[in-house]
């Protein structure tokens, strides 16, 4: 194997092994306090909040689409008709974190450089409030009331 070969398909296997997550869900994970659509979607996303703490620097592929949290949501059905408004609106939060953070859709960057991104540049409330919009888990979710202070 060439050495540029080499570096591609080291390269290659990064983007394999990153965890899917979409862009808001990087805020929703630092707000969570326990709370969610279902006992297994919160199991679910402690396990994944585990993982991250357990390997600060794993690589995350951004995208707008269903992700490793969504697999246990209730909501995944809705969420993933493209045409329903409520898909819409939450692909929507997605590409304002993504153009806040001057990212592609599908980039990946690793976890705790993505956290340091999200909560160095949406940090005023007019901002935060484009993101989290009419969502309604505001008022239990402690990255929104604590970034919105
Ligand atoms: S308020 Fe809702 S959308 Fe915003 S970070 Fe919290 S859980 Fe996510
Ligand atoms: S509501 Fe949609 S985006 Fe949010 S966790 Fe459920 S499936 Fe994912």
């Amino acid at each position: 194997m060439t050495k540029n070969s080499k570096q591609k398909s080291d390269i290659d296997s990064i983007y394999d092994s990153a965890l899917k997550i979409r862009a808001h869900h990087l805020c929703c994970i630092q707000g969570f306090q326990g709370y969610g659509y279902s006992p297994v979607f919160v199991a679910n996303m402690r396990a994944v909040i585990s993982d991250l703490e357990a390997l600060p620097s794993r690589p995350l592929k951004l995208v707008t689409e269903c992700d490793a949290i969504c697999v246990s949501c209730p909501g995944k059905r809705e969420c993933n008709i493209q045409e329903s408004v409520f898909s819409r609106e939450i692909r929507q939060m997605d590409l304002v974190v993504l153009d806040k953070l001057s990212l592609e859709d599908g980039a990946v960057v690793k976890a705790d450089e993505a956290f340091r991104l999200v909560n160095s540049k949406i940090n005023r409330a007019s901002d935060i409030e484009e993101v989290c919009g009419t969502c309604k888990w505001k008022q239990k979710c402690l990255w929104y009331m604590q970034e919105g202070m």
